[in-house]
């Protein structure tokens, strides 16, 4: 565990700033702060802690233009992408904090008699009900990919429900997360409630072995597996939010220009490091040739550059060390039979480690490529001849984040989807995630949910109430 995070920008090289790690004492203190803090929060009426949550969503919608620049400088996200993601914040924000009072209200059985007495328990018997608490302190350990997204998806629902956060953000944007901690104070949440952990993977280890009630986990699947092998002899409840394969399906009933226009963005959108990005495809053969043609025209029309240029498309890898990851991935892949049709290698600019963004035809289901997350713009074109074909290889993953079918035909596409195991399932649609519905991985892609009103509920336990008048 150094004592010092450097932050630096990945597009330029530049030192930005440099941060001094949470020591394991600072650690300490920050608990039994929270602890006391989150006792004082738990009974503040929801009505009130709605209301410092939306005055959080007004301020980073006052600040979107500065918060996206940090994010650009830390990051390299072209800085249209990281106005996107800060602004859309808001918006998630503001519904999870529309739900919360009713996500978090106290709920009698549905057969309960109207004088809330339990229906088999006679005159004057047992009134039952149950009462959402919050669990207490949350750790929460996050990635850098979508840092707003990813913090808020946790952290708003968290102290929505009542509890203390010490939130660490991954230290490839930890900037960002030591803005929204601002912001949150500014917005009224009280001192110790909310802490923002600054440091490395090592860090995150010691949040980890601290006394919290619950971890809420968002990287990759490795560090989401020792996570919860660290937790499992204490029986800390964990949740994952980890890495994906997702497969997008384009039926031969399409318009191959709009499908491939929507899967190119889905594939290599922030650079193809999201965990919903589209990372295999398979192409039905009666419409392949055509398809790849329209890809590829729509991945030449992508400028790569100065992530701060609004013009950019894509930006630096945020971690140079990815670079090797992609290349070995490439060159099994070619050394596999597969034909490079775009890219293929590093880009070489002056600093930072730059991919050219890469498509793959003739792929197949073994090579690393198809099986190993990407996380970076590297996509494999496969052709397959039927849906059923689809289904199984779409299904031959260790990951279960999202899938997604492309077809004019609402019923071919649901009957694939159906049959698909992953926690999102896209008609005509890829790399989306709406606060409204619950985000969650199957396999290797994670352990419960977050968003929608049930990713508020999840930040409680219940209390069975069984009250009977003496
Ligand atoms: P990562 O696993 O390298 O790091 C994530 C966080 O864990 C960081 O804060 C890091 O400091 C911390 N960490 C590292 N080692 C640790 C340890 N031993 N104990 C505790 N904490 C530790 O992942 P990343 O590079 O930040 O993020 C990329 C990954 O996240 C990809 O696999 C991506 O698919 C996944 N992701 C998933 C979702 C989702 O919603 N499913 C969203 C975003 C990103």
């Amino acid at each position: 565990m150094g004592d010092q995070l450097n932050v630096v920008n990945p597009a330029t090289g530049e030192l930005i700033d440099t941060l001094a790690s949470t020591g394991p004492d600072e650690l300490r203190a920050a608990l039994a702060a929270a602890r006391v803090a989150g006792a004082q929060w738990a009974l503040t009426p929801v009505a009130d802690r709605v209301a410092v949550i939306e005055r959080f969503a007004g301020l980073v919608e006052a600040n979107v233009d500065e918060l996206a620049g940090v994010l650009t400088a830390e990051t390299g996200k072209p800085i249209t992408q990281a106005r996107a993601e800060v602004s859309a914040t808001v918006g998630r924000v503001r519904y999870l904090a529309s739900v919360a009072t009713g996500a978090l209200a106290s709920q009698a059985p549905d057969d309960q008699a109207p004088d809330g007495q339990a229906p088999d328990d006679g005159p004057g018997g047992t009134v039952e009900f149950v009462e959402r608490e919050p669990l207490g302190v949350v750790a929460n350990i996050s990635a850098w990919n979508y840092p707003w997204f990813v913090g808020t998806n946790v952290y708003v629902p968290a102290l929505l429900a009542g509890n203390a956060v010490l939130y660490k953000p991954s230290e490839y944007a930890t900037l960002s997360g030591l803005a929204m901690g601002r912001l949150l104070g500014e917005a009224g949440v009280p001192a110790d409630l909310f802490t923002v952990i600054v440091g490395d993977g090592a860090v995150g280890a010691s949040v980890v072995e601290l006394d919290v009630d619950h971890v809420s986990f968002t990287g990759s699947h490795a560090t989401g597996q020792a996570i919860a092998v660290a937790l499992a002899p204490r029986l800390v409840p964990v949740q994952l939010e980890l890495g994906g394969k997702d497969p997008v399906y384009v039926t031969n009933d399409v318009d191959v220009a709009t499908a491939a226009a929507s899967v190119a963005d889905g594939a290599f959108y922030n650079n193809g490091q999201s965990c919903c990005s589209v990372e295999r495809i398979y192409v039905h053969a009666d419409v392949a040739a055509a398809f790849i043609d329209h890809f590829v025209h729509v991945v030449d029309g992508f400028t790569m550059g100065d992530p701060t240029d609004e013009r950019t498309y894509l930006g630096p890898l945020t971690r140079p060390q990815q670079a090797a990851v992609l290349e070995a991935q490439v060159a099994g892949a070619v050394g596999a039979g597969a034909t490079v049709v775009r890219g293929g290698s590093l880009v070489d600019r002056a600093a930072g480690t730059w991919f050219a963004p890469t498509v793959l035809a003739g792929v197949t289901d073994d090579m690393a490529v198809m099986r190993e997350e990407s996380f970076g713009p590297v996509i494999g074109i496969a052709v397959v001849t039927s849906d059923d074909e689809a289904v199984e290889r779409m299904n031959d993953t260790s990951y279960g984040l999202t899938a997604g079918v492309f077809s004019r035909d609402e019923q071919r596409a649901r009957t694939v989807l159906a049959q698909v195991n992953a926690g999102s399932a896209y008609w005509n649609c890829c790399d989306r995630v709406s606060a409204r519905l619950p985000w969650s991985g199957r396999k290797s892609s994670g352990l419960g949910f977050t968003l929608s009103a049930a990713g508020i509920t999840a930040y409680t336990q219940p209390k069975a109430y069984h009250l009977r008048r003496g």
